[in-house]
C-alpha cells in the first residue's frame, strides 16, 4: 500500500505513532482512518506492536488516506453490509499480490482459504506447505488427507467446512511462521472469520491456537476446553501434520473433535480417524 507520503512508516510504527503521538502533521481525516485501524487491531486482540527495520516497512499513503475513495485495504474493518461472496472477494483483492511480509519471497501461490462460506465449522491451520503452495489450496497434501479423514469421521464432507491458515504464504522449508509474519497476515484470517461467522473454529496446532487466542501455553493446556472467540466457539486440537508424525495422538485429537461434534449436534461416521 503506497500512499505517497514522504516519510516511511512500518505498519507497526504507524500504529504506535497514531496511538501515542497523534502528530499534528496528520489531517483529522487521516487520524480518523488510522485510529480506526488501531481500534480494529485491538478488537482482534492485538495489542502489542513492534518496530521493523525500515527496509521492511510499508509506505503508508498518509496523504491519500484523507481521500474517502482511497482504498485502504489491509485490515480495514469489514463493511457489514457486504454479502459473504463479495466480502471474501474483497479480502482476497485486498491481499492482492501481497508483499507485506518476507514470506512472499518464496511462495508460488497465495493460499487464501477454501470451503463453504456458510459453514458452521471452520478449521484454521498455521500455513501452507509445499503441496498447498503448489496448488494454492490449504490442506491438500498428506496432512490434508488426514484432515479430510477427520472431517469425514465427524459425519461431514470437506465441502461442508471452511479451511484457512494463519499465514497465506508458505514459510521456507516448512518452518514455523514467525510472530511478525503471523501478525502481518492474520488480519486477513480474522476478516475471513468475521465473514464466515462459523459456530465453531478448530485451531489446528499450537501456532494457530496461540495466534488466535493470543495465549502462550502448551497444547496440553490449550486443548480440551472451549474459548469464546469473536462470536464463535473455539477449540484446539493437534495439527494433522503432527498426527502423521505421532499417530498415537490421534486418539486425543478424536476427543477434541467429539467435543466439537457434541456442540454442533453431529453424529460420527462409522469409522473414526484413530482407527
Ligand atoms: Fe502477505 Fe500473508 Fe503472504 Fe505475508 S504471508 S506475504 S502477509 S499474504
Amino acid at each position: 500500500m503506497v500512499l505517497g507520503y514522504s516519510t516511511k512508516f512500518s505498519q507497526a510504527e504507524l500504529i504506535s505513532y497514531t496511538c501515542c503521538e497523534m502528530s499534528n502533521d496528520l489531517s483529522p481525516s487521516a487520524k480518523k482512518h488510522l485510529a480506526a485501524r488501531v481500534s480494529y487491531y485491538r478488537e482482534m486482540g492485538i495489542y502489542d506492536f513492534y518496530r521493523r527495520p525500515s527496509d521492511e516497512s510499508i509506505q503508508i499513503p498518509l496523504a491519500a488516506a484523507i481521500e474517502p475513495t482511497q482504498e485502504v485495504t489491509d485490515a480495514s474493518p469489514l463493511p457489514v453490509t457486504q454479502d459473504k461472496p463479495s466480502a471474501l472477494k474483497a479480502i482476497r483483492e485486498d491481499i492482492g499480490d501481497c508483499t507485506r511480509c518476507r514470506l512472499h519471497k518464496g511462495r508460488k501461490n497465495i493460499v487464501f482459504g477454501v470451503g463453504n462460506m456458510n459453514a458452521d465449522l471452520m478449521f484454521v491451520g498455521e500455513g501452507p506447505g509445499a503441496d498447498e503452495d503448489e496448488q494454492g489450496e490449504p490442506f491438500v497434501g498428506r496432512a490434508g488427507q488426514l484432515l479430510n479423514n477427520m472431517i469425514s469421521a465427524m459425519g461431514l464432507k470437506r465441502e461442508d467446512v471452511y479451511i484457512a491458515n494463519v499465514v497465506k504464504c508458505r514459510p521456507p522449508g516448512n518452518r514455523t511462521p514467525e510472530k511478525d509474519e503471523c501478525d502481518t497476515c492474520s488480519p486477513f484470517l480474522l476478516r475471513q472469520i468475521d465473514t464466515i461467522q462459523p459456530k465453531v473454529i478448530v485451531a489446528l496446532g499450537a501456532v494457530a491456537a496461540k495466534n488466535l487466542l493470543a495465549m502462550n501455553d502448551s497444547m496440553a493446556n490449550l486443548r480440551g476446553r472451549w474459548y469464546d472467540f469473536k462470536g464463535s466457539k473455539l477449540a484446539v486440537t493437534y495439527h494433522p501434520a503432527y498426527l502423521l508424525r505421532d499417530p498415537r495422538q490421534k486418539k486425543e485429537a478424536w476427543k477434541d473433535l467429539q467435543m466439537v461434534m457434541k456442540y454442533l449436534g453431529l453424529k460420527p461416521a462409522a469409522k473414526n480417524p484413530e482407527e
